[in-house]
């Protein structure tokens, strides 16, 4: 054995990133891709100008502690409502990844929504897939400098108007382009446009495909939802090899279908080759499934060779969509929509809150009647000033009287009004140790016939 042979081999761990350029491509989930992304940006750069009832109809007023969703304003105390809209989101990651993979990474996540579009920017500033790698490799002529500041333009100008269109779900946005307008934005707003823009500008543009290789948590846990019925993209080995192109293809008989042209791999925004089976760097863009229909279309053998398809189909095996799994996914799913749009549609415009006081369980008033006296909390949580009387029911002959002999109670929107008040009660019918009643808020200055009401426990005279 020589010196050189034991000479120890040093192996680097970095792998320095390589740029990645995909290829443009059209095709049939090309066009549904990019449906998705006119719908929902749409969505994201029109919702915060709509006025609805005569105010912004998405408005996140974090100073004031109100979120008004198309007429409706919620609380703090509203807080049940944020935890189920999460719990939905989260059920309908489960059901849709179980369904059909990874869905929402290819169709409907911000990052490859946003990325798809700061790369149409960089295509029209730099040109397609060649020109970009040429123009990249070249030395800095004007040309370059001119294309390059050009993407730089969009680029920023687009990171800035989402930023400015992400503030302005959290202050009226029509104050907030006037501001800008006038140089007078506040230090807090400036500081999370800024961000926004920073944010949306590094993650679509320079990081892109590295947040979803590297920083996504989403792609490293979503195999444990996958079975072998979920629905995958993938290359169909059985038809493609022996893959070979060109001369040697011609030479042998019966050659796959695959004829070796990479397109697939040159189209793949993650740089993968889905021919080395499923990997977790594959969004599910399909971008593949095009490249390839497209090719196969060109050579005349029949499209699929790249397709959506199960793992079960793939060695032959019969698939089913429907199973237990996604039933169970699905029956959850359905009833916590349908709970969330019950809470919502019967929900209150009035938080109240009874405390029995803790010094004495009754007071005797005179010979035949006794009190017991509470704190009633009444929040309104209405857009307009309320009135409201308060009454008690579960025995006969129940009496309220509030605070100061008041006969109403008067809260603006979002205040939480505290009064005393006392529940007299006949002695010969509150003659049990505790009975439970029930005190009701009714709002009395609006056709609504708001209430809420809270049970309870009454104190009587035993002896
Ligand atoms: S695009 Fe189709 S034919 Fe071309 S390399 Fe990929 S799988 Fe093979
Ligand atoms: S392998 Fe195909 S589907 Fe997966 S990310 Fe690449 S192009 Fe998109």
């Amino acid at each position: 054995m020589s010196v050189e042979d034991t000479k120890p081999v040093e192996l680097s761990l970095y792998k320095a990133h390589e740029k990645i350029y995909p290829r443009e491509v059209k095709g049939r989930f090309q066009l549904k891709r990019k449906l998705a992304v006119w719908l929902l940006l749409g969505l994201f750069y029109v919702l915060p100008w709509i006025t609805w009832g005569g105010e912004q109809a998405i408005l996140f007023d974090l100073p004031q502690r109100r979120f008004h969703i198309f007429g409706i304003t919620l609380w703090p105390q509203d807080f049940i409502f944020l935890a189920l809209m999460l719990i939905i989101a989260a059920f309908s990651l489960f059901f849709f990844t179980a369904l059909a993979g990874r869905l929402w990474c290819g169709y409907a996540c911000p990052q490859t929504v946003w990325t798809e579009v700061f790369i149409w920017l960089e295509q029209w500033a730099e040109g397609n897939r060649n020109k970009r790698m040429k123009l990249d490799k070249g030395p800095w002529t004007r040309e370059k400098i001119r294309r390059k500041f050009s993407k730089q333009f969009l680029w920023i100008t687009f990171a800035l108007w989402t930023g400015f269109t992400f503030v302005g779900f959290f202050t009226p946005i029509k104050e907030l382009a006037m501001e800008i307008w006038q140089w007078t934005l506040g230090p807090w707003e400036m500081f999370w446009l800024l961000f926004y823009s920073f944010a949306t500008y590094g993650n679509a543009g320079f990081l892109r495909e590295q947040v979803c290789l590297y920083m996504c948590p989403y792609a490293r846990f979503q195999s444990a939802m996958f079975d072998k019925e979920t629905l995958i993209i993938s290359y169909d080995e059985q038809r493609g090899e022996p893959r070979m192109r060109g001369k040697k293809r011609r030479e042998v008989e019966n050659p796959g279908d695959c004829i070796d042209c990479t397109m697939c791999v040159q189209v793949c925004p993650t740089g993968i080759d889905i021919r080395d089976g499923l990997q977790y760097e594959c969004i599910a863009c399909a971008a593949c499934i095009d490249a390839c229909d497209q090719v196969m279309e060109k050579s005349g053998m029949p499209k699929g060779l790249i397709k959506y398809t199960t793992e079960n189909a793939l060695v032959g095996k019969p698939t089913q969509i429907l199973r237990p799994r996604t039933i169970i996914y699905f029956i959850i799913l359905m009833t916590l929509v349908a709970s969330f749009g019950v809470a919502l549609v019967n929900r209150s415009a009035i938080d109240m809150n009874v405390i029995h006081d803790r010094n004495s369980f009754y007071r005797i008033v005179d010979a035949n009647t006794i009190e017991n006296v509470y704190t009633l909390k009444v929040m309104n949580k209405g857009k307009d000033t309320a009135k409201y009387k308060v009454h008690a029911s579960g025995l006969d002959g129940l009496a309220v009287v509030l605070g100061l002999n008041e006969t109403e109670i008067e809260a603006q929107p979002g205040q939480l009004v505290t009064i005393p008040i006392k529940i007299k009660a006949d002695k010969s019918i509150a003659n049990k140790k505790i009975h439970t009643i029930e005190v009701t808020v009714n709002k009395i200055n609006s056709e609504d016939n708001d209430s809420a009401a809270e049970k309870v426990k009454y104190f009587g005279y035993d002896k």
